[in-house]
């Protein structure tokens, strides 16, 4: 294998090969613009580093070799004594990865070549010392592992000495004197005095970049952004450029335009006689880019224009770093740029409208997630805030409330009607009730894998985590900033868990412009972000082939579904039309000792059924509804055991017998099931329980049939959950032809309807061919399917282990979250392949969680479903990425 490349040897498109910075670097370089030269060790070689746990016995040879090239080209030896080449070493993997060895400088300094420097600047030995006590403090630290503060502590003593706060003002003899401190504290701290050979100091830098792949924080870091472990990272060295060698020359970093808000214009920093870190260590303070011109105009002049160059080449918004060195201008890295959700619609349009890419490209440069987090409601941007700690974006939204410090406190202050926010230093299973109650979570510890995050991402619920500058005393009920800032009990906090923000204080919330757009309020229209997101919303429905339906139960939601864009109702599900007041009716209906007694109770709730429909059919007037008959098991109905227990005992007590909690009490035994979810339920009730599924099969067709009359347009779908055999589904399905030939014969109308499954069980899977020979559609409800695949309860294992699962990467991500392809997307596609092969216009839809999530819906566009179904809230989601799958 070739481990070593020359800058001039690569291209963009190789991130796996030389990491995104060496790729760029080789980009920049091929396009001609001003790169220092260098070349690019690959990642090919850090991984077979990793393996052998040693460089690979070609290596040596080949960075010989390339170091050679270099040196010749630049006319000088690495770290020759009377005018030495110098290099840095620089990290790059393939997605840029902070925990990472970053970068050493000036790589090739040593006691010698230091005066070599000096000499070749026309004797300016201030900065050659300079910059050989940088290479001392960045090997020091970043190669042999010294605590960075050992020499920031010395470096800010000196500077306490001379009265100063600014680097600057340290004269050569202070940093003469440093660099030897310096070297006296490496041989402390390792035992061996400082390398001075040239070549082992790259070597040593090389191994150590290869070395921090692997370091805990590097690894955490993977584990939380879903990046493979076994990429590699690729090791660059460029020749050094000095941007420390006085007022003609510095170091700046730009964006071709802002990253915030996506406008045009000019945006950077730029720090005069510096090198490197300074700009961000922001140890003194940088100007605006746009001071450069009065600076060093023709620099200027030529960064304008490398930037546009780029911004046509890349034909995206792309972030710089660059030094100049005695009034020369060089490149030393680019990239496309990270940006706001906000930024990224912007762009995309505004790309479109330069010429630079076409709608499509524009659909696919915009994400869901990102959607998502525009829909959200945000702080009020313009209300005055204090920020207390920064932590992770968690999971997002705007959350407001009083701070409390356990769950019991969350849950009582929540039940009296207070908006708490949740403070833990981490949670566990015992504070999902906290979790529940609170409006946000607040953590100082973990990262977003962690409990809290995986938890209150499933449950929607605000939540920054690893605020780690604050200190929570659990005990005392308070915490403290960093800053000495104390919130105790009860004092109003505000979490943003889009940015990872906390503020003290209440601070404003506002309702997001997109949604007020998608909920038709014509003043939002006019604003500029609105208008893109619009247009990038109309490209993706005219290109997508999925279609997107809504779960929804009741007109309200359906109404709103519908102005988000959905194409009908997905899930209807019928549970909670027992509930409330008509509870008592079902335990009529599961109290019913006689067959009779069964009828009478249906017939109670026939009407109220068909009230229900009424309005959902009303709401989605010429779009389908697809009704899931009862699915839950009975019990869910009835109180619980414990309270029943209590009351039974005290009437027992008062001495009064044969009460209806008696009864109840006898039931509620009679239908105790170890695993409920395994039990009675769905089409098995159907099939137990004469009249229950034909009751609600009637209701719906006579709501579809009172429509008719009223001049509408029904379209209802009856969906049976749970089925394992087409036997049963004939059975059923026998029951409802029956019913709507009554109807016909009653009301002279016959509402056209069909009849289908869900498919949520394995056995469905394999009978996917016969069962289609009873079903017009199917609709896979993924939660189910995940569980009854996996074996485990969704209620149950979120809170215990799946944390843990998630740490160890037993998968990346909960596959109840995102659709675990290989396992429970390998049923679908089997299910969609017998099911069509037997009735070819079997109509294909997806109506668990699954059907919002980014990935799960390109899964489902590929093997050919023909909508997703997802909460009226993810529609716009759904839509944009049904599109961005169909580009
Ligand atoms: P990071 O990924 O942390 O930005 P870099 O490898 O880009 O690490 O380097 C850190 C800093 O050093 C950056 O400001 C970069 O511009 C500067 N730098 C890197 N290589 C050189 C070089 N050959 N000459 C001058 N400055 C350099
Ligand atoms: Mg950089
Ligand atoms: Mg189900």
């Amino acid at each position: 294998t070739k481990y070593v490349y020359d800058f001039s040897e690569g291209g963009k498109d190789q991130k796996d090969l030389l990491g995104g910075k060496g790729a760029n670097l080789a980009e920049m370089t091929n396009l001609g613009l001003p790169v220092p030269p260098g070349f690019t060790i690959s990642t090919d070689a850090c991984r077979a580093y990793l393996e052998r746990g040693d460089e690979p016995e070609e290596l040596a040879a080949e960075v010989g070799e390339h170091l050679a090239a270099l040196e010749k080209a630049m006319g000088r030896r690495l770290g020759q004594p009377d005018g030495p080449l110098l290099v840095s070493v620089r990290s790059g993997a393939k997605f840029s990865m902070p925990g990472m060895m970053e970068t050493v400088l000036n790589v090739g300094l040593n006691d010698e070549s230091v005066a070599g420097l000096a000499a070749m600047t026309g004797g300016d030995e201030r900065f050659a010392f300079d910059s050989y006590r940088r290479l001392l403090q960045m090997f020091g630290s970043t190669v042999l592992g010294i605590e960075p503060s050992v020499f920031a502590e010395q470096l800010d003593r000196l500077k306490e000495e001379r009265g100063t706060t600014s680097d600057l003002d340290l004269d050569v003899d202070d940093l003469r004197a440093l660099v030897a401190t310096y070297k006296r504290l490496i041989e402390e701290h390792t035992g061996s005095p400082f390398p001075q050979d040239p070549r082992e100091q790259m070597d040593l830098a090389v191994r150590a970049v290869f070395d921090s792949w692997n370091t805990e924080r590097a690894v955490l870091y993977r584990r939380q952004e879903r990046i493979p472990g076994d990429l590699g990272t690729a090791v660059n060295i460029c020749s050094m450029v000095f941007g420390n060698g006085g007022m003609d020359s510095g170091t700046g970093v730009a964006f071709t335009r802002d990253p915030a808000s996506g406008a045009q214009g000019v945006y950077g920093d730029y720090l005069q006689n510096a090198q490197g870190e300074d700009v961000v260590a922001g140890i003194r303070n940088t100007v605006p880019l746009a001071d450069l011109a009065g600076i060093d105009q023709a620099s200027y002049d030529e960064l304008l224009g490398i930037m546009e160059t780029l911004e046509q080449h890349y034909q995206d918004l792309c972030d710089i770093e660059f030094t100049i060195e005695r009034g020369k201008l060089w490149m030393l890295q680019t990239r496309v740029g990270k940006r706001t959700a906000e930024a990224a619609f912007r762009i995309a349009c505004q790309l479109v409208d330069q010429g630079l890419i076409d709608m499509d490209e524009a659909v696919r440069r915009v994400t869901g997630a990102q959607l998502a987090q525009l829909m959200f409601p945000r702080f009020d941007g313009d209300a005055e805030r204090t920020l207390i700690a920064q932590g992770m974006n968690a999971s997002p939204g705007a959350a407001v409330g009083r701070a409390v410090f356990d769950s019991d406190t969350a849950v009582e202050w929540a039940g009296r009607g207070e908006q708490v926010i949740l403070v833990r230093r981490e949670t566990n299973p015992d504070d999902l009730r906290g979790m529940v109650a609170a409006r946000g979570i607040l953590t100082s510890r973990g990262g977003k894998t962690s409990h809290a995050a995986v938890v209150a991402r499933g449950m929607g619920r605000t939540c920054v985590c690893g605020a780690d500058s604050l200190t929570i005393d659990v005990r005392g009920r308070s915490m403290r900033t960093r800053d000495g800032v104390e919130i105790t009990e009860g004092d109003p906090i505000s979490i943003d868990g889009t940015t990872g923000e906390v503020f003290s204080g209440e601070v404003p919330v506002v309702d997001s412009l997109v949604v007020r757009h998608f909920e038709g309020d014509q003043d939002a229209a006019g604003d500029e972000l609105v208008a893109a997101v619009a247009r990038i919303m109309e490209h993706a429905d005219r290109t997508r082939r999925l279609a997107v339906r809504a779960n929804a139960d009741t007109p309200d939601d359906a109404l709103r579904a519908r102005r988000f864009g959905a194409q009908g109702i997905g899930l209807c599900r019928t549970e909670h039309m027992f509930l409330g007041d008509r509870k008592a009716l079902v335990e009529n209906l599961i109290l019913a000792e006689s067959t009779d007694e069964q009828e009478k109770a249906l017939a109670e709730l026939l009407p109220m059924q068909r009230d229900d429909f009424l309005g959902i059919l009303e709401a989605m007037d010429g779009l389908p509804v697809t009704v899931r008959l009862i699915d839950p098991p009975l019990h869910e109905f009835l109180p619980d055991y414990t309270d029943l227990s209590v009351q039974v005992a005290l009437h027992d007590e008062r001495g009064h017998r044969d009460t209806k909690e008696h009864t109840l009490l006898e039931a509620v035994k009679r239908l105790h099931e170890e695993n409920p979810m395994l039990g009675l339920r769905g089409v098995r009730l159907g099939i137990v329980i004469p009249g229950l599924f034909a009751m609600q099969s009637r209701a719906i067709l006579e709501a579809a049939a009172l429509r008719i009359k009223a001049g509408g347009d029904p379209h209802p779908e009856i969906m049976i959950p749970l089925v394992a055999s087409v036997q049963e589904l004939e059975l059923v399905r026998a029951d409802i032809e029956q019913v709507a030939g009554e109807i016909e014969e009653s009301t002279g109308v016959r509402p056209s309807f069909s009849v289908g499954t869900m498919i949520e069980l394995p056995r469905a899977v394999m009978a996917a061919g016969e069962i289609a020979g009873a079903a017009e559609f199917f609709s896979f409800g993924t939660n189910d399917l995940t569980q009854m695949t996996w074996g485990f309860s969704r209620d149950d294992v979120e809170a215990s282990f799946f944390g843990t699962y998630l740490e160890k990467g037993v998968f990346g991500v909960s596959p109840f979250e995102s659709l675990d392809v290989e396992g429970v997307g390998e049923l679908v596609r089997q299910a969609v392949e017998r099911g069509r092969a037997a009735r070819p216009d079997l109509h294909l839809g997806v109506c668990g969680e699954h059907g919002g999530d980014p990935a799960s819906i390109h899964f489902f566009d590929e093997v050919g479903l023909d909508y997703v179904s997802c909460s009226p809230f993810r529609v716009p989601v759904a839509r944009l990425e049904a599109g961005r799958s169909g580009t």
